[in-house]
């Protein structure tokens, strides 16, 4: 999902702001999304929206929802038939999740009427002592209402022009706002149907594949949309308008395509349609880095609806911004969020995280490594706002679910950072091997599930990377201090300082560092592993450096100072030879800056005896020959001094 615009469109409800950041193309790609409010809102008050209890006892395998919707009075009605299997005991009793604002007709199970309570959006199935542990169990819930939105608008009465539109936008919660179910994302069902009857102007929108249309000869039509992949019960949606309909082909072998179809507000139809011929392309991308589209027999589409972003329902994308970033990112969701969900929404960056990365591999794939360093350097900017853990603490406030900062900016940039620790081909391949995974595959995951795929994939050890960045807070702060010495021939001998600011959780953060080193000769780039609050290490390079670059490709988000500061190592006084020393000896001194330069010979006492370089001297490499005069044997001090540099040295001189 994502919201970018403060799209106000709902007078009814309450409307609670928080601090979202856009999800933002650069401007080069997408203007609309300077104008980002970076506010979203959500119906109802959150503090009243807990993570709902569900029945553990029970499975349910298949949802068949057969809704009338009408507007004008708003109001829905129908028949919500779903199998379940109950797991454990007790026998006699089960419930659902339905909202207390719904009214129930009646309940049955397989076509016997049984008795309920419903209450606390709670339907509890009564009196029926004969459900047999493992057996499929058909329960019949006539029932219907106005929906009353939660969330970011579960079930929303809208209207474009003078024509309505009406759909459904339940993650995390609200799919109980509007149909009986098992309101857990963990459990999928294995496959669904949904059919809408309204007006025969308008036409109805939902997963999978469009089986039947009806004409009722009574001014209402059918529609009949059966999807055959499992589902988590959050991505089961509705929309309907009077759509035009506008659809273009992926194919993806010689003699199958994949239809992808729009539906969208007719008045609109021409000035979105540009944008709408980018989806084949972007699917292509995305199966190349991916894998195939998850749900290849049935389609992919677009449903428009009144909101300022969009929703990634499973093959059917609920949008109201057609820009590239929300057709990218909502796409990408198929395969991150709708064929592999994030197990709880503890750990939602599997989804956000990786739908905002896939804009990302977007424009790379389309603009470039630049636009893709460009895209990197924005969302690392909006992470570092990032408060808390990726691993999201209290999953009963959706505006800490779906923190923009955090479970999107930090989540995309952890896998920029993954792909800097395991190198390209790797990262393409963890992937792969994510969405392909045969326990994973169509089902859900953890972070922990992600890792495994890593470390199998990589052959590294990344307990530290998913222990710091998903379990941990904040980001590193580098101090670095370098200098470097004449080695052997041609060859000079770096040190390299890396000082972290101290963290709370973790105390410091480990990490594969690069630096690259360019001297007068080449650029060198070093691969050091970062594992210490203060650390230190020593290379080599090839040629005299000019400068030195840590983290040069920004794989890691943080802030640094000290890395690339010539200054504070190109003034140099190096040691006199010979030294002790009759009749002269040679100083050797460079220096960065066109500045006044003062070298001088100094007693044991502290006199200047001697004033050997007194001059304004350009950026370089010099050479003093140090012949004494008058001065009698014994210890004496040489002293540089430019700008702010001031070094003292010893030498002895033997008469
Ligand atoms: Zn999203």
């Amino acid at each position: 999902m994502i919201f970018n615009k403060n799209f106000i469109f709902c007078s009814y409800t309450l409307l609670i702001f928080f601090l979202y950041p856009c999800s933002s193309f650069p401007q080069f790609i997408e203007s609309d999304f300077k104008t980002c409010s970076k506010a979203a809102f959500y119906y109802g008050n959150p503090q009243l929206l807990p993570y709902p209890e569900s029945d553990s006892t029970i499975i349910v395998s298949y949802y068949d929802l057969r809704l009338d919707i009408q507007s004008k009075p708003d109001l829905i009605s129908g028949t919500a038939e779903l199998y379940i299997r109950k797991k454990t005991f007790p026998e006699n009793i089960f419930f659902l999740n339905l909202s207390s604002l719904l009214f129930i007709d009646s309940v049955k199970i397989n076509e016997i009427t049984v008795n309920y309570i419903h209450q606390n959006d709670k339907l509890t199935v009564l009196g029926w002592n004969n459900l047999i542990p493992d057996s499929v169990y058909k329960i019949k819930i006539i029932y219907g209402g106005l929906p009353v939105p939660t969330g970011f608008g579960s079930f929303v009465f809208g209207s474009h022009l003078s024509s309505p539109v009406i759909w459904s936008l339940s993650q995390p919660y609200g799919s109980q706002d509007w149909f009986p179910c098992k309101n857990s994302i963990y459990d999928k069902a294995d496959s669904s149907q949904v059919s809408i009857t309204c007006s025969e102007n308008l036409t109805g929108v939902s997963n999978g594949i469009l089986i039947n249309t009806i004409n009722n000869q009574n001014g209402t039509k059918k529609y009949i949309w059966k999807n055959s992949y499992p589902i988590s019960v959050y991505l089961i949606s509705v929309a309907v308008s009077d759509y035009y309909e506008y659809k273009n082909y992926y194919k993806y072998s010689q003699n199958d395509s994949l239809e992808i179809v729009h539906y969208v507000y007719p008045e609109m139809f021409a000035g979105l349609k540009g944008q709408l011929d980018k989806t084949p392309g972007m699917i292509d991308i995305f199966t190349e880095k991916f894998g195939e589209y998850p749900f290849i027999r049935e389609k992919y589409g677009h449903a428009q609806a009144n909101i300022s972003g969009a929703m990634e329902h499973q093959t059917i994308t609920t949008i109201g911004v057609f820009t590239d970033g929300v057709i990218a990112h909502e796409l990408a969701h198929q395969w991150f969020g709708d064929k592999i969900t994030c197990r709880d929404w503890h750990h939602i960056w599997l989804n956000e995280g990786f739908a905002t990365y896939s804009e990302g591999i977007y424009i790379e794939s389309m603009l470039g490594k630049q636009s893709y360093n460009e895209f990197v350097r924005m969302k690392m900017s909006d992470s570092k706002q990032a408060q808390g853990t990726l691993y999201v603490q209290n999953i009963d406030l959706i505006s800490e679910i779906f923190n923009g900062y955090r479970s999107y900016s930090k989540g995309s940039i952890v896998l920029h950072m993954l792909r800097g620790v395991v190198g390209d081909s790797t990262f393409f391949k963890i992937l792969r091997s994510y969405v392909n995974d045969t326990a994973l595959s169509y089902g859900v995951a953890s972070t922990e599930d992600f890792q495994r795929i890593c470390e199998t994939e990589s052959e590294m050890e990344l307990d530290y990377f998913f222990n710091q960045w998903i379990y941990g807070e904040n980001f590193p702060k580098y101090i670095i201090e370098w200098s470097y010495e004449k080695g052997n021939e041609t060859f000079y001998d770096i040190k390299v300082k890396i000082i972290q600011k101290a963290n709370t959780n973790p105390s410091f953060f480990t990490m594969p560092v690069e630096i690259q080193v360019k001297t007068d000769i080449c650029d060198t780039v070093v691969r050091i592993f970062n594992d210490s609050l203060i650390q230190n290490y020593n290379f080599s390079v090839k040629g005299k450096p000019e400068s030195l670059k840590f983290d040069p490709d920004d794989k890691i988000l943080k802030e640094k100072t000290g890395d690339d500061i010539y200054e504070k190592i190109s003034y140099l006084l190096y040691q006199n030879y010979p030294n002790p020393f009759n009749p002269k000896t040679t100083i050797e001194y460079e220096i960065y800056k066109y500045d006044n330069v003062k070298l001088s010979i100094y007693d044991i006492r502290g006199r200047e005896v001697t004033v050997l370089v007194n001059e304004k001297q350009r950026p370089g490499f010099y050479k003093i020959v140090f012949i004494p005069q008058d001065l009698s044997s014994g210890v004496y001090f040489y002293r540089l001094i430019s700008g702010n540099f001031n070094d003292t040295k010893k030498l002895v001189y033997l008469k």
